[in-house]
C-alpha cells in the first residue's frame, strides 16, 4: 500500500517471518482438509504452540510469548494476508486467554494458560443463545450454586471453536432477576458430564472454522472455576469486547489491502473486447475508490493500533474501527467479484473465499447496528 507503517518494531517483524513461514508451510496446504472436516486440526494447534504463535501477549510465567498487542496484530494481518480461512487462533489467543489472564486468580491461571499457549487446551467462549445474541445481558443459561459447586443448565450456539475446546468461558445468570448484574462468567471443562456439543454448523462462509451449539444439561462445575466475581460477568464482558473488535477491524484492513492487490493483478491481464478489463474507465475508477477506502482504514487501524498498545483504546474507538473497516472491506469485496466476472463466484479464487469469508465480520463480536448504537452514545 506504500504506506510507512511507523507502530512496528523490529522484533514485530521477525515475528511476522515466523508467522508468513508457519501460514505458508502448516497452514494452507491444509485448508481443503480443514474445510472439508469443518475444523482446524488438533496437530496444527500444537504446531502452532511451539511456534510460539499462540497466546503470544500472555507473560512467559504463564507459557506465552511475552509480547504485546502488536505482535497479535501482525499474527493477524498474516492470516489475512496468506488467504488461511477458519483458523480460530486469534479467538483462542487474543480474546479469550485475555479473559483468564485479567480476571483469573493465580491458581486458574497457572491451571488452564500453559495448556492454552501449547495448544493443549483450546479455548472458546459461550455468550450467544439461540434466543439472544446483541442483547447479551437476556441470556437464560442458569448457573446455580449448591455448595461448593454451580449447576449449569441451557444452550449456546455459534461458538467458535466449540467442537474441539477443551475449556468453555461460559455466560451463565447466577441471579435471573438482576439483569446485567447477574451475570457471571464460569470456566467448564468440556470432560464434564452433562456437557455436549451439538453438530457442526453448516456456514455461508469461513468452512474450517469450527462453530458450534453447546449444550449444558445439569453441568456440575466447582466454584473454583468462576472467574472473578459472582454477577461481574457482564462489566468484564465489556472490558474485553473492544480487543475482540479491534483484532476484527485489524484483520479486515489487512484482507481488504489484499484482496486490492489480487483484484488489481486479475484484471490487467484479464481481456475482454480486445482489452484488459483494467482498460475499461469503470474499472479503473472503481479501483481508485477502493484504494481511497484502503488508505483511510490503514490510517485508522494503526492510529486505533499505536492507542490501544497504550492501553487507550476506548468501547467507542473499538466500535469506531470494527464498523468502518468492516463495512468498508463488505462493500469493496461485492464489486471486487463483480470486476473478476464469473471468476469472481468461483472459490478457488480468492476473492470469492474473502466475500463469504469476511461476510460475518459485520455480524460477530457484535453487529453493525449495535457498533452505530455504541458509537451514537455519544454523539
Ligand atoms: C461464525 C460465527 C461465529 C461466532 N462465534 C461466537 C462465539 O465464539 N461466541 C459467542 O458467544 N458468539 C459467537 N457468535 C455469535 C455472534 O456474536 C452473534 O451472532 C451476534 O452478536 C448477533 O447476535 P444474533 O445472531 O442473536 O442476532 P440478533 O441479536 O438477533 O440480531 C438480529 C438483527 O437485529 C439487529 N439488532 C439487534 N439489536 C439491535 C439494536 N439495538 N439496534 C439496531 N439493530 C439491532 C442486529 O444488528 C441484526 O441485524 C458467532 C456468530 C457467527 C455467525
Amino acid at each position: 500500500m506504500h504506506i510507512t507503517r511507523t507502530v512496528f518494531r523490529e522484533d514485530h517483524e521477525m515475528f511476522r517471518d515466523t508467522a508468513r513461514r508457519f501460514l505458508d508451510k502448516e497452514c494452507l496446504p491444509r485448508q481443503a482438509q480443514w474445510d472439508e472436516a469443518g475444523f482446524v486440526d488438533r496437530e496444527t494447534w500444537l504446531k502452532a504452540g511451539r511456534e510460539g504463535l499462540l497466546c503470544v501477549t500472555l507473560p512467559e510465567e504463564y507459557g506465552g510469548g511475552g509480547g504485546d498487542f502488536g505482535h497479535s496484530t501482525v499474527f493477524n494481518e498474516e492470516v489475512a494476508r496468506s488467504g488461511a480461512s477458519g483458523l480460530g487462533f486469534g479467538m483462542h489467543s487474543d480474546i479469550i486467554a485475555p479473559y483468564i489472564l485479567r480476571i483469573g486468580n493465580e491458581e486458574q491461571k497457572m491451571k488452564w494458560l500453559p495448556g492454552a499457549a501449547s495448544g493443549e487446551l483450546i479455548l472458546a467462549i459461550a455468550m450467544t443463545e439461540p434466543g439472544t445474541g446483541s442483547d447479551l445481558k437476556a441470556v437464560r443459561t442458569t448457573a446455580v450454586r449448591e455448595g461448593d459447586e454451580y449447576v449449569i443448565n441451557g444452550s449456546k450456539t455459534f461458538i467458535s471453536n466449540g467442537l474441539t475446546a477443551d475449556l468453555v468461558i461460559v455466560v451463565c445468570k447466577t441471579d435471573t432477576s438482576a439483569g446485567a448484574k447477574g451475570i457471571t462468567l464460569i470456566a467448564v471443562e468440556t470432560t464434564r458430564a452433562g456437557f455436549r456439543r451439538g453438530n457442526k454448523l453448516k456456514k455461508l462462509g469461513q468452512y474450517a472454522q469450527d462453530t458450534a451449539e453447546l449444550f449444558f444439561d445439569n453441568v456440575r462445575v466447582p466454584v473454583a472455576n468462576r472467574l472473578g466475581e459472582e454477577g461481574k460477568g457482564f462489566g468484564y464482558l465489556m472490558g474485553e469486547l473492544p480487543q475482540e473488535r479491534f483484532a476484527i477491524a485489524v484483520g479486515a484492513a489487512a484482507r481488504l489491502e489484499r484482496s486490492l492487490e489480487l483484484t488489481v493483478e486479475y484484471v490487467k491481464q484479464r481481456k475482454a473486447f480486445d482489452q484488459t478489463v483494467w482498460d475499461f474507465q469503470n474499472t479503473r475508477f472503481k479501483l481508485a475508490d477502493i484504494k481511497a477506502q484502503a488508505i483511510a482504514v490503514r490510517l485508522m487501524i494503526d492510529h486505533y493500533l499505536g492507542e490501544h498498545m497504550r492501553r487507550r483504546l476506548t468501547l467507542e474507538e473499538s466500535a469506531i474501527a470494527k464498523l468502518y473497516a468492516t463495512e468498508a472491506l463488505g462493500k469493496a469485496l461485492d464489486e471486487m467479484v463483480q470486476l473478476h466476472g464469473g471468476y469472481g463466484y468461483m472459490l478457488e479464487y480468492p476473492v470469492a473465499r474473502d466475500f463469504v469469508d469476511a461476510r460475518v465480520n459485520r455480524i460477530y463480536g457484535g453487529t453493525s447496528e449495535v457498533m452505530r448504537e455504541l458509537i451514537s452514545r455519544k454523539l
